[in-house]
């Protein structure tokens, strides 16, 4: 296929997912939420309305000519640069990717969407649905998630029950733990109560790991996530946390390659390495272009230098 990609990228290696295909339905950065650790960056407009803000067609087809590329992906995972489920084709797109591969389809979603029966409708072909649930309270879910200001937690809590009671796939709930803003006793143990009724297949902890939209977002250490792990009990993991060895895949990474992946978060060259599954040098070298032609910039945030597209 053309090396031009519009709405692929990857696969990158995830510690949840295995080599996954990423596959970005909506633009750049439309999303209901403006959270604050972000790593896309921040929200200008928080929108609500459902669309066909990226044509499904094509993203089909691009699916289809990428993963004749790739056999041995783990999932093909619909997340990207904001929230997938505003994309109303959503439901065309996994059925037309499940009729066209084996390979398990995973939808990354911030669930904010979950209280309408057409949303749930969409997702009920995915093999995985993993909605975040950052905050159970209004004053935490403001501060970290800040939502469009018509979201209201307890309807998006009540849109994931409902979504847990219909969907026959696996669900997992992905929980962002931002220092002193959600990682308090007072909120995970009502966190617990919460999840103990959705009953969720696995809970998983994350913390601030990239760059976030604002830089009040730190991360919790890793001595309170585990805490917060014994305290949310046996479904619960920490991921995303340590460094891992992951299945990579050989494939020429070209400048393309590298551009998309840095348009949808900011990575270190250790992180892309792993990723792209090319030699530091050639990286290095590659890198040095794509700087010099001023497609990418980098920036030093916990003491590692990292690359973003510009
Ligand atoms: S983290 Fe996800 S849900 Fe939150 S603002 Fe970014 S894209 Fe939206």
């Amino acid at each position: 296929m053309s090396k031009e990609r519009k709405y692929t990228f990857g696969p990158v290696p995830s510690r949840r997912l295995g080599l996954s295909l990423g596959v970005d339905v909506i633009p750049n950065k439309l999303c209901s939420l403006d959270c604050i650790y972000c790593e896309v960056g921040v929200t200008d407009k928080r929108g609500l309305a459902r669309k066909e803000y990226l044509p499904a067609n094509e993203i089909l087809a691009e699916v289809k000519a990428v993963i004749a590329e790739y056999p041995d992906l783990d999932h093909i995972t619909i997340s990207g640069s904001g929230e997938p489920t505003l994309n109303s084709k959503i439901g065309d797109i996994i059925r037309g990717i499940k009729a066209m591969t084996k390979v398990p389809v995973a939808v990354l979603t911030n669930g904010t969407l979950l209280d309408d029966p057409q949303v749930r409708l969409d997702l009920m072909e995915a093999d995985i649905v993993s909605p975040s649930l950052d905050a159970v309270t209004t004053d935490v879910f403001l501060k970290v998630d800040r939502p469009n200001p018509k979201l209201r937690i307890e309807n998006i809590i009540d849109g994931i029950k409902q979504f847990r009671r219909e969907y026959k796939g696996r669900m997992w709930i992905e929980i962002l733990f931002v220092k002193g803003m959600n990682d308090h006793d007072e909120e995970v143990f009502k966190m617990k109560q919460v999840l103990d009724e959705i009953q969720p297949e696995k809970i998983h902890l994350n913390t601030v790991i990239r760059p976030p939209a604002y830089a009040v977002a730190q991360p919790v250490e890793e001595s309170r996530l585990k805490e917060i792990q014994k305290i949310l009990g046996e479904r619960s993991e920490i991921v995303g946390v340590f460094k891992e060895t992951h299945k990579t895949i050989e494939h020429n990474a070209d400048g393309q390659s590298i551009l998309a992946l840095l348009k949808r978060r900011a990575m270190t060259l250790e992180q892309m390495t792993v990723s792209l599954a090319m030699k530091n040098d050639d990286l290095s070298a590659s890198l040095k272009q794509l700087h010099q032609g001023k497609f990418i910039k980098s920036y030093m945030f916990n003491g590692e230098e990292y690359y973003q597209a510009l």
